[in-house]
């Protein structure tokens, strides 16, 4: 049986593994301690935060249609959340989301979203691939410390390009693709209270000031009740400031998202931060992943698309649709 390494275990690569696995022999590596990427959940007793992605509007029949089975499941519900716009530090507009047009998150955390999807899939967890070589016939794969992780007949990069661009040589011609798209950052700051905070909105959209988003997370479906204030900054101001002091970043966010909700937000009894490299990519103009079935090497994600997950999805499907019809065929075109 043909074999395949995906690697990065985000919604793409688990998107391409669901479709490829009845064919082939697929394992996902991700880096990191769970599966989902940027759908990701973090909880620090008693308060729980979607640190990544907020939400989802599905757009396509498509991704409705794949999303159907975890409604189904009760993995993913719709957020009625209080909906705000705020500029110039007033509230401009104002209104409830509702199941007319439903603005979906996953429950009981974002996070879940990548975990129903990865049941029954081959995923080696907190493996980090450092470097990918085409020897032969086979792409083998190898780890930060030059351990073998195995040898694949096709490989599958689903990880943000320039984190991509460092697994092959200089000179291989995929880099030509992964050097064209560059990924903005964003802080994700997360704030827990003892007592509610009296804000007018669930969820704000911020314009005009170095914060982009307001969320107060527990009143996401199916969340624990304890007041999670998430704060995002713009990605402008993530890219300056990345390589900051992350104490500074989170004391200059939390004075800045004060004076935007009019509440002193130093009061949290819980205050962290993350910082994104790779969060988001504007709206892409070309194709929605690469495939090259001579070498049996592709590539996907978001950022082939937009920074959205229906973009994370649909480039995922894309390129399990090109490789199983390139692998089938004996693998000469695709
Ligand atoms: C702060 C933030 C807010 C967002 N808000 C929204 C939103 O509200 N709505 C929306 O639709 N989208 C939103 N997005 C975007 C959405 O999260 C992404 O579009 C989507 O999750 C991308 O999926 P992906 O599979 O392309 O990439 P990822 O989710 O990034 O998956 C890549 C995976 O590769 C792994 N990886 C990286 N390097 C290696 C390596 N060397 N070896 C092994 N594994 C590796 C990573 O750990 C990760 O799991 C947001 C993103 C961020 C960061």
């Amino acid at each position: 049986m043909i074999n395949i390494a995906i690697i990065g275990a985000g919604l793409s690569g688990l998107t391409a593994a669901n479709m490829l696995k009845d064919r082939f022999s697929i394992t996902l590596f991700d880096k990191s301690r769970g599966v989902g990427g940027r759908l990701a959940t973090r909880r620090s007793h008693p308060y729980n935060f979607d640190h990544g992605a907020q939400f989802f509007s599905p757009k396509t029949d498509d991704f409705k249609a794949f999303i159907a089975p975890m409604i189904q499941a009760g993995v993913i519900e719709p957020w009625e959340a209080r909906f705000a716009e705020i500029d110039g530090r007033k509230v401009t507009q104002q209104w409830q989301w509702d199941t007319q047009k439903p603005h979906y998150v996953g429950v009981p955390g974002m996070n879940a979203i990548g975990k129903y999807l990865a049941k029954g899939l081959e995923v080696k967890l907190n493996t980090p691939v450092k470097s990918i070589k085409q020897i032969g016939e086979n792409w083998h794969l190898d780890d930060e410390h030059g351990n073998a992780l195995g040898a694949f007949d096709w490989v599958i990069s689903t990880i943000p390009p320039k984190q991509a661009a460092q697994l092959v040589p200089a000179n291989d011609p995929v880099q030509q693709i992964l050097e064209a798209t560059s990924m903005s950052g964003c802080f994700s700051v997360m704030l827990g209270f003892e007592t509610p905070l009296p804000l007018a909105f669930d969820a704000a959209l911020v314009v005009n000031e170095n914060i982009s988003w307001i969320s107060a997370n527990q009143t996401k479906p199916g969340r624990e009740n304890s007041y999670s204030l998430l704060v995002h900054s713009t990605n402008k101001w993530a890219d300056a400031h990345l390589d900051d002091d992350r104490e500074d970043a989170l004391k200059y966010l939390c004075e800045h998202a004060s004076e935007i909700v009019g509440h002193d937000l130093s009061k949290a009894v819980h205050k962290s931060i993350h910082g994104w490299r790779f969060a988001n990519i504007e709206k892409q103009s070309g194709p929605s992943h690469f495939c090259d079935a001579q070498r049996k090497i592709a590539l996907c994600g978001d950022y082939f698309i937009q920074g959205r997950m229906e973009a994370a999805f649909t480039s995922g499907k894309q390129v399990a649709q090109t490789v199983l019809s390139a692998a089938s065929q004996g693998n000469t075109n695709a």
